[in-house]
């Protein structure tokens, strides 16, 4: 059914018009998840191929999002087993983050995709737990392989070296959150 759909929304050729994209959501306001979210609403609806991997959440957790995401065909991809960002162990931090950066490589790689998402990236590269460089480098080479391929970078403190490379950077910049008046994370809103 979601083949069959996606078959019928795509356009042909329309790569060729494509310059693909390296697009930032960072600040300190709500929305960098919510937005890259709804962009990849509006990619599947063109019959775009669609992936997000997240490195901030357990392979157990399940939200909204992954609900709506299995529904248009949009893949997503969550950390390890058992994972939490609690352990106080910094060697199983950037492990992890070593093991979900290799997936993002390995889908930046495939030819199977026109947008990917990957999901708080940038905090784990603000916490240091992956080589700055390193992720740079591989992307500038992605890209000059893929001219066509999106991708959408998450997370709070984007570095300068990360916004220099990419073509859209915006920033959310919280005026005012419930979470501050007592309304913590709601069903449907968070989650
Ligand atoms: P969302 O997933 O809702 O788009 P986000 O990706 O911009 O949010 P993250 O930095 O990933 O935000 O933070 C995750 C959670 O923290 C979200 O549930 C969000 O509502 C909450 N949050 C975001 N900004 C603030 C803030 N300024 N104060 C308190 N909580 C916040
Ligand atoms: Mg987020």
């Amino acid at each position: 059914m979601v083949e069959e759909k996606r078959y019928k929304w795509r356009r042909e050729g329309y790569q060729e018009n494509t310059k693909g994209l390296l697009m930032v959501n960072t600040g300190d306001g709500k929305g960098k998840t919510t937005c890259a979210l709804g962009l990849m609403m509006r990619a599947a609806g063109r019959g775009m191929r669609c992936c997000m991997i997240q490195f901030m959440k357990s392979k157990t957790d399940r939200y909204g999002e992954h609900e709506s995401a299995e529904e248009l065909g949009i893949e997503v991809h969550t950390m390890g087993d058992g994972f939490t960002w609690d352990t106080n162990s910094l060697e199983q931090d950037i492990k992890t983050s070593q093991e979900t950066w290799a997936l993002c490589v390995e889908k930046m790689r495939s030819e199977e995709y026109d947008l990917l998402v990957f999901d708080e990236l940038v905090y784990v590269l603000d916490y240091k737990f992956l080589d700055l460089q390193e992720v740079i480098n591989e992307l500038k080479s992605v890209r000059e392989k893929k001219p066509h391929l999106h991708i959408v970078l998450t997370g709070r403190n984007a570095p300068q070296e990360l916004i220099d490379i990419s073509d859209l950077v915006t920033e959310m910049k919280e005026i005012k959150h419930p979470f501050h008046a007592g309304i913590y994370a709601q069903q449907g809103i968070e989650f």
